[in-house]
């Protein structure tokens, strides 16, 4: 059976103190799904002592970035190594802020996915359109090529989740609707399976992300292809992430 991934991006927020006392209690509340995974991704300086914390427990960890090398002199960066090493399992890889304020290209989230897969983590790989594309109706031409130059010359697809995240939905309040989320779904799975094969497709996890909260998720996981979703601000609230886990279909 496929699991669904829900995933909690913390972005730049929690201090190590705060984050200890948001897992523990987020562990104290969890309920135990057999058909769901959870994963939250706290900033960097979180990492470890989370790490610590959730090792006899069923929540999964997650890094927000990566660097692409070992190590060497790059100052300010991280090491796929050093997030390995303490425990993380999956690192988000071209978050549409990762774009477009820090500038990363396709070409440097390809490098990213790889090395992520390589030292034995799995990559989440964000996509999506900005407004004027979409209104432009530029949508899906936008997704296929980021998802074809981020995937180029990557054949460990097993290994990797992909989420749909509309840039006008993240952080906005406007979410995409079930059915908008849905249709570009089917096309990233349809893309797939043409890049690879139809069984790889069927089972690569998709999430939606962009304003996703307690109010929206029962629908949007009513939809055949959104098999999880990736949370921002309403994550970082006890009682809203909770329910967002705890949604029904
Ligand atoms: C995100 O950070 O990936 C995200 C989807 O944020 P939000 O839920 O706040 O829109």
């Amino acid at each position: 059976m496929k699991k669904s991934l829900i995933a909690g991006n913390w972005k730049m927020y929690k201090t190590p103190k705060e984050s200890i006392e948001f897992v523990n209690s987020l562990i104290k509340n969890l309920k135990d799904y057999e058909d769901r995974d959870v994963l939250i991704c706290p900033p960097f300086t979180s990492l470890y002592p989370i790490s610590q914390i959730i090792k006899n427990s069923k929540l999964k960890l997650g890094a927000q970035n990566v660097y692409f090398e070992n190590e060497g002199a790059f100052t300010g960066e991280i090491s796929p190594i050093m997030l390995k090493d303490i425990g993380v399992e999956y690192v988000i890889c071209g978050h549409s802020e990762r774009r477009n304020i820090f500038g990363e290209t396709d070409e440097i989230i390809n490098k990213k996915v790889k090395k992520v897969v390589e030292t034995g983590m799995k990559a989440i790989l964000c996509v999506g359109e900005k407004l004027e594309e979409r209104e432009k109706g530029e949508t899906f031409k936008v997704v296929e090529s980021q998802v074809k130059k981020c995937l180029e010359g990557f054949d460990k697809i097993e290994e990797i989740v992909i989420a749909y995240e509309p840039v006008w939905a993240i952080g906005t309040g406007k979410t995409a609707q079930p059915h908008q989320a849905e249709e570009v779904h089917i096309f990233i799975r349809e893309l797939i399976s043409k890049i690879y094969n139809k069984d790889i497709a069927e089972n690569l996890i998709i999430l939606y992300g962009g304003s996703v909260k307690p109010e929206n998720i029962d629908q949007l996981m009513k939809e055949k292809n959104i098999d999880g979703v990736l949370v921002g601000g309403a994550c970082l609230k006890i009682d809203s992430f909770l329910r967002i886990i705890d949604y029904r279909r």
